[in-house]
């Protein structure tokens, strides 16, 4: 028998967490053959609500799920981690300026990549989904030195997976033919999604669709402000679909991508495609063996560059930032 993964998820009472904990427990994580046991990280305002959400789990009596915890400290939370979610983080509040927002979440991730730092495993591969989730990755990876720099990745894979189905409605070729589509820069509006080198049933997805204009003034923004739209529809955020992606993103950086495709992740820049080094920005990426790598040699053309190099600047101001609030 395999020994159980441990999976710590922080802001695990939260609607995100209540849509994640049970796909965890149900195998979709990692795979069905994998045990897995549950840490929930919570404040002490939200231990109360992940009880009740534990007791749920209990409930489905999943053969997979060997245990759960439930925590207020960070240091006990991620003891033997070999898999961090972190999806607590601090809204932005009416009024509350960037630097607020930033200075806020410093407060959280800082001490939650210190705990990362001391006593998660030595395998702990960690995903940031709570917002702003490059730079919420950026501040705990900063404070974690002895885990190897590229262990904190940011979500893209919903904005990713949000573009699929964008383009697969617009050509009318299921999700399963679309191959190679990259998401490019920050998880926030300016995200550039790229469909300039995706194939649509084997051919190339620009070409098929064969419309800039849509590409610039429909697909670009729709993906974009997917968020905002679903919060207008149901009056609540997107936290199904965005569960739905962390377990993906997890699934494909532990069990690999598929050959002749790609996902997209926010990770630390080597400087491939003109990104500042050591930004957490959002690359197509190939995955093997537990460890991912950029796609290289791909054409960038001026639509994609101007879009990417917008979005990227915006990660290097959010890094001045947190730079100049002592973050990182
Ligand atoms: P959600 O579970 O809905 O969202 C959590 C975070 O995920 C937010 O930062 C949110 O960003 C982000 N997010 C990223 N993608 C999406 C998406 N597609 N849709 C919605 N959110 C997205 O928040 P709740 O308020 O329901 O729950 C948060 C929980 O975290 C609470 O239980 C709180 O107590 C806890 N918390 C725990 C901390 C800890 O463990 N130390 C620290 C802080 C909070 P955005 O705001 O931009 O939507």
């Amino acid at each position: 028998t395999r020994t159980p993964v441990n999976v710590t998820v922080t802001g695990a009472a939260g609607q995100i967490g209540y849509a994640l904990l049970f796909r965890i427990a149900s195998g979709h994580l990692l795979g069905q053959d994998v045990p897995v046991k549950l840490r929930l990280l919570e404040i002490p305002q939200g231990v109360k609500a992940a009880e009740g959400t534990a007791m749920e789990l209990d409930d489905c009596a999943f053969p997979l799920l060997q245990g759960i915890d439930i925590f207020d400290d960070p240091n006990k939370g991620f003891e033997g981690a070999n898999i961090g979610l972190l999806v607590g983080a601090r809204p932005r509040g009416p009024g509350m300026e960037r630097g607020d927002l930033l200075a806020a979440n410093g407060g959280i991730f800082k001490p939650q990549g210190k705990a990362i730092n001391d006593h998660a495993a030595d395998d702990v591969k960690v995903l940031v989904v709570g917002n702003p989730a490059n730079t919420n990755a950026l501040i705990a990876q900063a404070a974690a030195p002895d885990v190897p720099a590229e262990r904190f990745t940011a979500m893209t894979r919903l904005d990713h997976n949000r573009a699929l189905s964008q383009l697969s409605q617009k050509t009318g070729v299921p999700v399963s033919e679309i191959k190679k589509l990259t998401i490019w820069g920050n998880h926030s509006a300016t995200q550039y999604p790229d469909i300039f080198h995706a194939t649509v049933a084997g051919k190339n997805a620009a070409e098929v669709v064969n419309d800039e204009k849509w590409l610039a003034e429909d697909f670009i923004p729709t993906v974009a402000k997917r968020g905002a739209a679903i919060i207008d529809a149901r009056g609540a955020s997107s936290a199904a679909s965005a569960a739905n992606a962390a377990i993906d993103h997890i699934y494909s950086w532990v069990n690999g991508t598929p050959e002749g495709d790609w996902v997209s992740m926010g990770i630390p820049s080597d400087g491939s495609y003109g990104v500042p080094e050591g930004l957490i920005s959002s690359f197509p990426v190939t995955t093997k063996d537990g460890k991912y790598e950029i796609v290289q040699g791909l054409d960038i053309n001026e639509f994609s560059r101007a879009r990417i190099d917008a979005s990227v600047k915006e990660l290097e101001e959010e890094r001045a930032a947190v730079r100049e609030l002592g973050l990182i």
